[in-house]
């Protein structure tokens, strides 16, 4: 899922590729896709894109003062493409969910083929998310977001932190808390500042308190200076590989050696370190003391 470092380097890379275009075309795959009805998406028709802006994981996308706002949620992509097809895709059919056509940057279509850009989603379950809207804030889940992981000072963590009951892992991905972390991160991150996901956010030390903050500030940073500068296709291997617990069940821990352990819940799961993380104690978890009784 991409998180605050894939989202900002999409940001980035939609920053020097399209903005200063003109989109052409909106064509719109997967119905349930489009959050919004008023504006229409045929009304960014004959816009010039002019600027790109992230919220937490959130993409907007300014076209001359209307917004088309984007959520990639679990298993959404953006594809930078040259050599569009004219024809509208069929609806329904395959990853896609919405695409834009985008002039040459000086008023005319393409001589070799439309470039603009596809966003898809793989999977069943369907989340991506787009909204076209005339300020971002009116996006529902904007308007709720909390200060940027990226951006916040030390001050306001500590105490947003100290505020909040319920468990670490939950808090680092609560948008409305802080914006922009998600499952893999959180992962990462606790993981960086040696601290058991099932800690409570508000009984931390004043020391793993400043532990976290760093935590999260190397952890999205490194991240995004791997990320920046990557073509939007190889991002995702790009986060892969720069992983030490998250998805890496069974694998050794690249800093202490021990085996890295898994929670899982109804739809989700976590990774860990035991060695670096909780004690060398393993977490309970459901489904393993299930097949254990
Ligand atoms: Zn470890």
């Amino acid at each position: 899922m991409p998180e605050l470092p894939e989202v900002e380097a999409l940001t980035a890379f939609l920053r020097e590729n399209a903005v200063g275009h003109v989109v052409t075309r909106v064509d719109l795959a997967a119905v349930q896709a489009i959050k919004t009805f008023e504006p229409p998406l045929s009304a960014l028709g004959g816009l010039e894109l002019t600027g790109v802006a992230r919220h937490g994981k959130f993409l907007d996308l300014d076209v001359s003062g209307l917004h088309l706002v984007v959520h990639l949620a679990r298993a959404g992509w953006l594809h930078w493409r040259t050599g569009l097809p004219p024809a509208p895709p069929k609806p329904g059919k395959g990853p896609l969910a919405l695409r834009v056509h985008l002039d040459d940057g000086h008023g005319s279509r393409p001589a070799s083929g439309g470039v603009g850009f596809d966003l898809t989603e793989q999977g069943t379950r369907k989340g991506l998310a787009v909204y076209v809207v005339r300020s971002p804030a009116e996006v529902p889940g904007i308007g709720r977001l909390g200060p940027d992981a990226m951006q916040v000072d030390r001050e306001t963590f500590v105490a947003l932190l100290a505020g909040r009951s319920g468990q670490l892992k939950g808090a680092l991905t609560d948008q409305t808390l802080l914006a922009g972390i998600g499952n893999a991160y959180s992962d990462e991150i606790l993981h960086a500042a040696r601290l058991s996901p099932f800690k409570m956010a508000d009984k931390l030390t004043d020391d793993e308190a400043l532990r976290l903050y760093d935590a999260v500030r190397v952890t999205l940073g490194e991240a995004l200076a791997r990320q920046l500068g990557q073509q939007a296709a190889t991002m995702k291997g790009e986060k892969r590989s720069g992983l030490q617990v998250h998805a890496r069940t069974g694998l050794p821990c690249p800093v202490c050696g021990d085996t890295v352990r898994e929670v899982s819940f109804a739809d989700t799961s976590l990774q860990y370190c035991p060695t670096c993380q909780t004690g060398g104690k393993p977490l309970a978890d459901r489904r393993m003391s299930k097949l254990l009784r």
